[in-house]
């Protein structure tokens, strides 16, 4: 899918038992899971994984936001 070429996968990870799971917002089929120690650490993880998916996602939309301008500047010349 192209949007997850151009900005990455947005995964949603999600902790079932002790295993994690994620899988591609967009659905383009990319997932995976991994195990764990405890499901408390599963669980942990999955939460972190998450917020570091949402911090990535405000700096793409801060680059996307940038983007019309400068190609703005480019048609001017
Ligand atoms: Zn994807």
């Amino acid at each position: 899918m192209l949007p997850c070429r151009i900005l990455g996968h947005r995964f949603r990870f999600s902790s079932e038992g002790s295993t994690m799971r994620w899988e591609c917002r967009r659905g383009c089929g990319t997932a995976g899971e991994k195990s764990y120690a405890s499901k408390e650490d599963a669980a942990r993880y999955a939460r972190a994984f998450n917020r570091e998916d949402r911090d990535k996602l405000g700096r793409n939309k801060l680059t996307l936001s940038l983007l019309p301008l400068r190609l703005f500047r480019r048609f001017r010349r």
